[in-house]
């Protein structure tokens, strides 16, 4: 499609900005290190709305911007991630409900980001919902998406990013089984420390019976408000308890990181000079960073 340029079309409209952004992530920034082999990392935190999906899409979207190829898996059955990235997942179409209940490939279901050059998703459909359930009497039920990614070739893919959805059940303990690396994102607010205990647990579990090889590398404060005392205080307290697995780079509260996914962009590319896009470029760059220390996945 060619759009018209007008002189009207300053750099303030969301035309000209979204033609910006499409240029900076065609030509991509220098290239940043890549992993000597494929890191898969779950993102998970049972709360709804701390920035789990924002946090998979821009993540991916600023590694990807910088030279590295990277894999959004899809495991919500809103398919917001999907959503943001502009892939189709309406009822039917193949997504990763077809690779946990029907055992199709994952290669089969993977799509890619337009505008981007190493950017692909695996869609979440609604049908999503029905696996948590459908997924109960099966075989090896926790180890299905892990079994998947263990059937694809990764040789080509440096990160993938596994979306979970608000809850612990099937779908997100697959998504725990299937990676070497969790990703927590806490929300700097009250009830942010609320419930993770559960979820260490969960992970303890998974550890133990599951998947030996697990653990919780990175952790990413987000909506940061710096007009509130709270957030400093929730983000300190965080720090004592977890040190340095928490990532130096803070995710500020920003209109634009709300606005981005109803134009089906990461803020990376709607708006990558605001505060939200440079945070997360910040963060993937300290993750990109940590590489060398991280164990080879499978
Ligand atoms: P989750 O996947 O954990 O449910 P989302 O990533 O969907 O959370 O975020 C919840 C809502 O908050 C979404 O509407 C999203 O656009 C918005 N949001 C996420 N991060 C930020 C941020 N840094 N600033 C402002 N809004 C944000
Ligand atoms: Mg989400």
């Amino acid at each position: 499609m060619v759009l018209p340029v007008t002189p009207a079309a300053s750099a303030d409209t969301p035309i000209a900005r979204a033609a910006q952004a499409a240029v900076v992530a065609r030509s991509g920034g220098d290239a940043w290190p890549r992993p000597s082999s494929c890191r898969v990392l779950t993102i998970a935190n049972q709360k709804g709305g701390v920035g789990k999906t924002t946090t998979a899409v821009n993540l991916a979207a600023a590694l990807a911007m910088h030279g590295s190829r990277v894999l959004v898996v899809d495991l919500d059955p809103q398919g917001n991630a999907s959503t943001a990235l502009d892939v189709d997942h309406r009822s039917g179409v193949p997504s990763v409900y077809d690779v946990l209940v029907e055992e199709r490939p994952l290669s089969a279901v993977i799509r890619p980001v337009e505008g981007f050059t190493h950017l692909y998703c695996a869609p979440a459909s609604i049908d999503l919902a029905g696996a948590e359930i459908e997924l109960v009497p099966m075989v090896a039920r926790e180890s299905r998406l892990a079994r998947s990614l263990a059937g694809y070739d990764a040789s080509n893919i440096d990160y993938i990013f596994i979306d979970c959805p608000p809850s612990l059940g099937l779908l997100t303990v697959n998504a725990l089984v299937a990676a070497p690396e969790v990703l927590i994102p806490i929300q700097c607010e009250y009830y942010a420390l609320e419930g993770l205990e559960q979820l260490l647990r969960t992970i303890d579990l998974v550890r133990s019976h599951l998947n030996p090889g697990l653990s919780v590398t990175t952790i990413l404060l987000t909506m940061y408000d710096s007009r509130t005392r709270l957030a400093s205080q929730v983000a300190d307290e965080v720090r004592d308890h977890f040190g340095s697995v928490v990532l130096r780079s803070v995710i500020p509260r920003s209109v634009r990181v709300s606005e981005a996914p109803s134009y089906g962009q990461p803020v990376m590319t709607y708006d990558a000079g605001s505060s939200g896009a440079l945070a997360y470029l910040a963060a993937a760059k300290e993750l990109a960073g940590r590489n060398a220390q991280m164990p080879a996945s499978t």
